[in-house]
């Protein structure tokens, strides 16, 4: 684990809020196009929020 470093976090698709590494995020790959990550936080995984694909527009739970 490196420490100090910059790291860009990845953002939540549906709330755009970043995600700490060692949360009980997800990420997956659209189910449409599989060319963009799609990563949901833990609270947007709670509340079951939609997200949706920046490349293909497709959304879903
Ligand atoms: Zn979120
Ligand atoms: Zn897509």
């Amino acid at each position: 684990m490196e420490m100090g470093s910059k790291v860009k976090l990845p953002v939540c698709t549906s709330c755009n809020r970043p995600i700490p590494p060692g949360s009980l995020a997800v990420k997956f790959p659209c189910p449409n196009c599989g060319e963009v990550i799609i990563w949901r936080c833990e609270t947007c995984r709670k509340l079951a929020r939609p997200y949706k694909c920046i490349k293909c527009g497709f959304e879903g739970p």
